[in-house]
Parts: structure tokens; sequence; C-alpha cells
């Protein structure tokens, strides 16, 4: 993680529908902080068809696009323009951005909280598993966790990995 460029933003991401609902109630604030290279039509920020998804709090996801910056909200320095706006406004930073934006490297799939392992065999110098590494998922993912579980899910999530690595 000590290497991120943000090349996991390369295809975009799955939201809420309520997300990008979100997303394009703020859009005046949000072109603000897009770089002239980035895509200021809003029309243009989402992918045109939903899906059904049980990861999903309404149960209805759908995608950003991606072009050959990769996410449409992914500027020049690997940064996410939604977050970048968020703060420069003084909101919360994650008040725009996506959960699994929040969340990666974990995700909940099927129910399940996980670590992306398919995504992250591909991804050697940043979030990945190493074989001789010295720290825990709870040392490097505290931060997420505590974001995915709230602040009991987390104690109680602490308590287990304890219990289970003594
Ligand atoms: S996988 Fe992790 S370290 Fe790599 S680009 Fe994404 S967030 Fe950054
Ligand atoms: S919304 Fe932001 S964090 Fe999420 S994939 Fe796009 S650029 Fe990356």
């Amino acid at each position: 993680m000590n290497n991120c460029t943000g090349a996991c933003c390369k295809w975009g991401v799955f939201a809420d529908v309520t997300e990008r609902d979100n997303i394009l109630n703020h859009t005046k604030m949000i072109q603000k902080y897009l770089e002239p290279m980035q895509e200021k039509n809003p029309d243009k920020w989402f992918e045109s068809d939903v899906c059904e998804d049980i990861d999903f709090p309404s149960g209805m996801a759908i995608g950003t696009q991606a072009n050959e910056h990769g996410c449409v909200f992914l500027d020049s320095n690997g940064l996410c323009a939604l977050q970048k706006a968020a703060l420069a406004e003084g909101l919360h930073p994650y008040a725009l951005k996506p959960f699994y934006c929040i969340a990666f490297p974990l995700v909940i799939s099927q129910h399940s909280l996980m670590i992306d392992d398919l995504e992250i065999e591909n991804r050697p110098n940043c979030c990945s598993l190493s074989d001789n590494g010295t720290k825990n998922i709870l040392d490097l993912c505290a931060t997420e966790l505590d974001f995915m579980l709230g602040g009991e899910g987390f104690e109680e999530f602490n308590k287990i990995f304890d219990q289970q690595n003594r």
C-alpha cells in the first residue's frame, strides 16, 4: 500500500444507485474539481445499465464509466475527484465516494467480508498478500474494517481475530 498509484481505479467501480444519485446531486460541486481531461458531462459518468446485486443496500448497482485514463473520476495524479471535491468543500472525505472505493482491498461478496484476492493477485506492488510479510490485515486495513463494520462490529472483529491468532 506504500506504492499506491490508484491503479485499481482503472476500470471504475460499481456503486449503489443511491450513491450514484448522491454524486449526481453534487454535480456542480464535483465539476469544479475535475481536470481538463476529465469528463464534465454527468450523463457520461455512469453506465446506462443498472444491475441487481445483493451486496448493495438497495439491491441495485451501477458502474462508473471508465476511459483510457481510468474511472471518470480518477485524476492524472491517481486521486479521486469525488474525495478531492468533498475535502475541498469541507465535507467528510467519504461524503461522495462509493462504499466499495473506500473499502478496497476489502470487499463484500455474497454477504461475506473478504479481501479481494482475485484482484490483488494482479497487484504484486501494492495491495497484495506477501509470503514473507510481517503485517496482518488488521495492521493494514483497520480503517477500512472500522468503516465497513462500524465501531461495535470492528471491536468484535478484533476479539475474534485475537482469539484465532493467539
Ligand atoms: S490496490 Fe491498493 S495500493 Fe494498489 S492502487 Fe489500489 S488502493 Fe492503491
Ligand atoms: S470513484 Fe474514485 S475511488 Fe472509486 S474507482 Fe472512481 S476514481 Fe477510483
